[in-house]
């Protein structure tokens, strides 16, 4: 099966869009060739301009600087080469926080009492293909119900739909009641439901983990705090005790994962980070005792900004908003953010945090994940430091070795764009290609 097509010459504007991936050993030893107008291999470091890069199979190669053809390189003359000399070039972007498997605003709610598994899988792989076109070629899925979620991971790795490489979270750990535990149903139907994840004192919380390493989890989520969106008005305070965090941490570590709170008030973030997590989500009430807490445990701050301009940064667009149908117990707590994550992110940058890239896509739809570099230049960030905030330092913070640059031996996740992000980030918005693993997504030519 033919995995890109030469865009015919003549044309003035031409798409092409490949949706499925070919995994076979052939395409694994070939070679290509990209000229790049500007190459930013590794965010945070100079630019190059011009420069080529020869992806082989599915990882970077070389990188030189300049213009070089097949035969200057030592390659066939035949290598193809690929004609970005009039674009911005970089790896393809990381997001360590998405729901591929939700549906956003008030279509996605109670579905997953009223639909199977396999619907699950069918919105992850449309939300999967929308999260590649967006850039996002590496991405962390933090809790999924059921299993669709690890089998459309494993679908998109052996080419059956497209979509980023996903590191899965799978089931939530939780306490009984708790922020990813089901809410809001009669008893009988609550009874009824699994209660995957869910786990109450150290011990049990030792076999949560293992079960869901056991499931497949590349990485450990647990939700610290409460959360907004669940239909409790038990608030967003710590949930787990302090003893629970432990086990829950170390066990995660002794099978090999990094494992990740959500917690949104600060004795919850402060209680994981003393627990040794490696990073804490969302971390609304974080305030500058708790980002010396994150310095002191260099862990990773993962702020997740746009959903809340999403769905509205003042009570007045969230109750007119795109979740402005949530049940009163989520509104209060909703209503309570505002401009927070904003004023925590800010103050975390200033007081030098390290911060990871991740939106919590699901709230926000899935396929928007770039408006959070907006956010981050936003409260401050230069356009280094947000591109790198969503490329290496992702990688860095998910333990995520090969990709996140592109120097020999990473993978060959690259991203093209008309502007130069550097002068105005909102260039991450409109790429014009799209390669993972050395596979084309998107092609944008512009013919003669
Ligand atoms: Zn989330």
């Amino acid at each position: 099966m033919a995995i890109w097509k030469q865009v015919m010459a003549g044309l003035v504007l031409a798409f092409t869009v490949v949706f499925v991936a070919d995994v076979s050993e052939a395409v694994q030893a070939r070679l290509q060739v990209i000229h790049a107008g500007t190459l930013l291999a590794e965010p945070g470091k100079p630019a190059l301009s011009p420069a080529t890069l020869v992806i082989s199979g599915a990882k970077v190669a070389r990188v030189e600087e300049g213009l070089l053809s097949p035969s200057e390189l030592g390659l066939a003359a035949n290598t193809p080469v690929l004609d970005l000399r009039q674009q911005f070039v970089m790896p393809g972007f990381i997001d360590l926080h998405v729901h591929l498997s939700m549906l956003t605003g008030s279509r996605g709610r109670d579905l997953e009492v009223r639909k199977p598994d396999a619907y699950f899988a069918l919105i992850g792989a449309d939300n999967a293909r929308k999260t590649l076109q967006a850039g996002f070629t590496t991405v962390r899925d933090l809790g999924s119900r059921g299993m669709a979620i690890f089998a459309l991971r494993d679908a998109i790795v052996d080419g059956l739909v497209p979509g980023p490489k996903i590191l899965v979270a799978g089931s939530a750990i939780t306490p009984s009641g708790g922020h990813a535990d089901f809410h809001g149903y009669r008893q009988e139907v609550l009874d009824a439901l699994p209660a995957t994840g869910v786990c109450n004192g150290a011990d049990d919380c030792r076999r949560a983990v293992r079960e869901t390493v056991k499931r497949g989890a590349d990485v450990v989520k647990v939700t610290a705090t409460g959360g907004v969106l669940s239909n409790t008005n038990a608030g967003t305070g710590m949930q787990f005790t302090q003893a629970e965090l432990d086990a829950i941490a170390e066990t995660a570590h002794a099978l090999g994962r990094k494992v990740t709170a959500h917690a949104h008030d600060k004795p919850g973030i402060e209680a994981a980070l003393a627990a040794g997590f490696d990073s804490v989500e969302h971390a609304m009430w974080a305030d500058e005792a708790t980002m010396r807490l994150f310095k002191k445990h260099d862990a990773w701050l993962i702020p997740t900004i746009y959903p809340i301009t999403y769905v509205g940064d003042t009570p007045e667009k969230m109750r007119a908003g795109p979740f402005k149908d949530l049940p009163p117990a989520s509104m209060e707590k909703l209503l309570r953010l505002g401009k927070q994550p904003k004023k925590m992110t800010a103050l975390a940058y200033k007081m030098g945090v390290n911060i990871a890239l991740g939106t919590d896509s699901g709230v926000s739809p899935n396929g928007d994940n770039a408006h959070e570099f907006l956010e981050y230049v936003g409260i401050g960030m230069t356009p280094e430091e947000a591109l790198a905030a969503g490329t290496v330092k992702a990688a860095e913070a998910g333990g995520i070795d090969d990709a996140g640059k592109l120097t020999p031996g990473m993978a060959a996740d690259i991203v093209a764009m008309r502007g130069n992000p550097l002068e105005d980030i909102s260039a991450v918005l409109d790429l014009a290609f799209i390669m993972r693993d050395g596979i084309i997504f998107k092609q944008e030519v512009r013919g003669q």
